[in-house]
């Protein structure tokens, strides 16, 4: 067939694939495609110009073939026409809307709860004064919740209405506060006390009291408690330490004060009030315009505690002292209720980043 087709039109069509390969762009595919099926001056003009001047007998073969010819090349210049605009699209859709000169995107991450965090603070603030951290069971026996504390079998604190006893087990019950740590400690200690020169160690964890949920209530809350057991103990060791850890908690002009309280555990008992670290003690909502907040519980340990774990308070004394980290989370960052802590809305913790 070829015979009859100008040679040049004949080596369009053996390179047409290889052309068609190598357009990069959308530009030289259009002009790969004006060259071969252009209205004028294309080869399939030419070839259709060919076609009106053959003879009668050769125009049902010659038609045939150019026919064959035209199709492959618009078929070929269609489909890689379609590619091209396709990538195209495509290219565009990524990079839509993209500023090369933003920060890349940083991938979201979990991070300590603000409760968790104030926690961690506060032992770091211990720990340079030799204080480790004692955790215990939170299913506690009445014995280590309440008899080695020297509360009383009429304690108010004992009863069904104020604490949960588990069902099944109603000897057991989930603890009302962190120091049966200090029980179990003191149990475990008591033998090798005098090798170990005393003790001092911290109990942050979970505590659970039957309080109905309301803006400053929850069956579920944290304390932080402190013990230190020594020769010579006294308030002044008590006082000296706090003065130290609140400063460090909330900044050096920080001052405290005691006031005597009641606790069974403790004799004597104190409440510890620090200068409102919000309105450096000038007086604002948080602090009442007292200037002054409550903080904490604490005292020297009753004679009675120590003897129930075998240590004779003759020879050894010491001081606790108690903290609601709640308590403390919603003074320090104003938060007036204590439920946001527990219902980790997103908005709610990343403000809270500022609590630490
Ligand atoms: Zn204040």
């Amino acid at each position: 067939m070829d015979h009859l087709l100008p040679p040049d039109i004949v080596e369009a069509g053996r390179t047409f694939p290889s052309a068609l390969a190598a357009c990069s762009d959308l530009d030289t595919l259009l002009r790969l495609k004006g060259a071969y099926v252009g209205r004028e001056g294309s080869h399939a003009a030419r070839l259709m110009d060919l076609l009106k001047l053959a003879p009668k007998e050769q125009k049902r073969e010659l038609g045939a073939a150019i026919n064959a010819l035209k199709q492959q090349w618009e078929e070929g210049l269609k489909s890689r026409q379609a590619e091209m605009e396709a990538r195209k699209r495509s290219r565009k859709a990524q990079t839509a809307g993209w500023d090369p000169s933003l920060p890349p995107p940083v991938p979201a991450q979990g991070a300590l709860h603000p409760l968790n965090r104030l926690m961690d603070r506060l032992v770091e603030v211990f720990r340079p004064l030799g204080f480790h951290v004692e955790e215990g069971p939170e299913i506690e026996t009445e014995a280590h919740n309440f008899d080695g504390l020297n509360i009383p079998e009429d304690h108010p604190a004992k009863a069904s209405s104020d604490t949960f006893y588990l069902a099944a087990h109603p000897d057991l019950l989930l603890r009302t506060h962190t120091s049966p740590v200090q029980v179990r400690t003191l149990l475990r200690v008591a033998q090798d006390l005098g090798a170990r020169g005393g003790i001092r160690f911290l109990s942050p964890g979970r505590v659970y009291r039957k309080d109905e949920i309301d803006p400053t209530h929850s069956p579920m809350f944290h304390q932080v408690e402190g013990m230190l057991v020594g020769h010579g103990i006294g308030m002044q060791h008590l006082k000296g330490t706090l003065e130290y850890a609140l400063r460090a908690l909330f900044g050096p002009h920080t001052e405290i004060r005691l006031r005597p309280s009641y606790f069974p555990f403790v004799e004597p008992g104190c409440e510890v009030d620090v200068s409102c670290p919000l309105c450096g003690a000038k007086g604002c909502r948080v602090c009442k315009g007292s200037g002054w907040v409550e903080i904490l519980g604490a005292g020297l340990i009753h004679p009675k505690v120590l003897e129930y774990a075998g240590i004779d308070p003759a020879e050894w004394s010491g001081w606790a002292f108690g903290m609601g980290v709640e308590r403390m989370a919603m003074m320090l960052s104003q938060t007036p209720d204590l439920r946001l802590f527990f219902e980790n809305d997103q908005r709610f913790l990343k403000a809270m980043g500022g609590l630490d």
